[in-house]
């Protein structure tokens, strides 16, 4: 702290406390940005990757991928697969249990 130069008024003193909390608020905003998206990147993989929106619950066959919600299956333009572009021969539904 300022406490060695009482005598004379340090601006340069108050000028890098003023830095130091600067510091510290942006590090906390780093800390902060970084946690966030530490939260999207734990978020479970389980979401349809057409609509972003509603959990996959629909297999496609016969490729098997489970990448997409019934609805955006409904959806495709094609019966494709969203994923390999494989032609989707059957589909089967997944019944999820939403436990949160
Ligand atoms: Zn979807
Ligand atoms: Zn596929």
């Amino acid at each position: 702290n300022c406490n060695m130069t009482e005598t004379i008024p340090s601006p340069s003193c108050f000028g890098q406390e003023q830095e130091r909390r600067e510091f510290e608020r942006l590090m906390g905003e780093a800390l902060n940005a970084t946690g966030l998206k530490d939260g999207q990147d734990n978020q479970p993989d389980n979401t349809c990757v057409i609509c972003l929106n509603q959990p996959r619950n629909c297999v496609l066959l016969y490729c098997g991928h489970v990448c997409c919600c019934f609805r955006c299956y409904q959806a495709l333009p094609q019966p494709r697969c969203p994923v390999c572009r494989q032609a989707i021969i059957r589909v089967v539904q997944l019944l999820t249990e939403v436990t949160s």
